[in-house]
């Protein structure tokens, strides 16, 4: 392989991270496929890695969200070959199980480790190369008119924010608030105006972030200097809103979702919490006759779907691009992003 030994960002510690050499990713399975990365972007579930409430294994090769060429196939690989540029998609499936041949990896009963870079099973993308289990069924194509940037956040944050939306029932017409102007925030305010949304809610702490959701087609909520509940219940003549996507991941966000929504409202999150237990407001809830959705991205049934709006440019991932560094540069790309610092959104690593 080319490589021999690759640079890759290694997870020590919360807040130690570093770039290092380490051993090549090896095909590990005739189905399998070595990409070789060539742009990757940091998410917000890294930060969780990061900030260690999401604990990891020191070792671990980070990243979810990477595009590439394909660098080798295992015999059994049909529809990839060397040279191919393709997208790894954030949650990856065996391909064969019942719930794979839904298009549901999320449910896979054979991967043990379905999301790379977050364990030392399956190595991530913040790297030179990555393996990626079961190529035919997981890795798309992308077309060659569509440059690597154009088509890296569709990756994961894209279609997070469109599963958001899908999930949070949208009609035309409908009142919406998002909590979180990050990049799965934004993805999810501009899914929201896909599904028809006439007012969108913005409620985040970030000056810089409440100006770009602005540009996104939002109304601004800063929560520092005023109630998000009654901004949203002033808009809606005492109602609520029709749906609530919270985007980030916190206990006081998911209650505050469920505080915002009107009767018989939905509540759609897709905010990372590990907690097995939260205090969940079953009275309120109640008595709202409310529908709570909570998963993870879904992203087989998201790229048809986004895939044609980027083609046709009526979607531009690149306006979540702020800042771009090299792969050597990724512990420093991480404390900016960490830190939101420089109107830091979304840091695109290359090299
Ligand atoms: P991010 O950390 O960049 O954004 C989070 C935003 O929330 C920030 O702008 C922050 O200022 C804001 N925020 C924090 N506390 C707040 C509060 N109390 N009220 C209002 N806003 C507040 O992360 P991101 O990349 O945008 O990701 C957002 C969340 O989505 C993370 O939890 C991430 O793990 C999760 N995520 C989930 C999936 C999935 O499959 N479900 C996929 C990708 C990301
Ligand atoms: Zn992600």
């Amino acid at each position: 392989m080319a490589f021999r030994r690759m640079r890759a960002l290694v997870f020590h510690a919360p807040h130690d991270v570093r770039v290092e050499t380490v051993k090549d990713p090896e095909l590990r399975d005739p189905n399998g496929a070595i990409v070789r990365i060539t742009r990757s972007s940091i998410c917000g579930s890294d930060l969780h890695l990061y900030h260690g409430s999401v604990p990891a294994m020191p070792g671990t090769v980070m990243g979810h969200e990477g595009v590439g060429v394909v660098e080798d196939v295992g015999k059994d690989v049909r529809r990839f070959r060397k040279g191919q540029r393709v997208l790894v998609p954030a949650v990856l499936g065996c391909g064969e199980c019942e719930p794979c041949r839904r298009h549901y990896p999320v449910g896979c009963l054979v991967l043990p480790v379905k999301i790379p870079g977050i364990s030392l099973e399956l190595g991530g993308a913040q790297a030179e190369a990555m393996y990626v289990p079961a190529a035919d069924a997981n890795l798309r194509e992308i077309p060659p008119e569509l440059g690597d940037e154009q088509v890296l956040f569709l990756t994961d944050i894209l279609p997070t924010g469109y599963t958001a939306a899908r999930n949070a029932g949208i009609a035309p017409g409908d009142t919406v608030v998002v909590l979180g102007s990050g990049p799965v925030g934004l993805c999810a305010i501009e899914a929201a105006g896909l599904f028809g949304a006439a007012r969108i809610f913005a409620v985040d702490l970030v000056p810089e972030r409440l100006e770009k959701a602005r540009e996104f087609g939002a109304e601004p909520i800063d929560a520092r200097v005023q109630d998000p509940r009654t901004a949203v219940l002033e808009a809606t003549e005492g109602r609520g809103a029709d749906a609530v996507i919270e985007a980030v991941g916190s206990r006081d966000t998911f209650r505050l979702a469920i505080e915002l929504a009107r009767v018989g409202g939905v509540v759609s999150a897709v905010g990372v919490l590990f907690e097995e237990a939260f205090p969940f407001p079953m009275g309120t809830a109640l008595l709202k006759d409310l529908t709570f959705r909570v998963g993870l991205v879904d992203i087989p049934s998201s790229l048809p779907r986004l895939f044609p709006l980027v083609r046709s440019r009526r979607l531009d991932p690149t306006r979540l691009l702020t800042h771009r560094m090299s792969l050597d540069e990724a512990p420093e790309a991480y404390r900016l992003f960490a830190e939101r610092r420089d109107g830091c959104l979304k840091i695109v690593l290359q090299g």
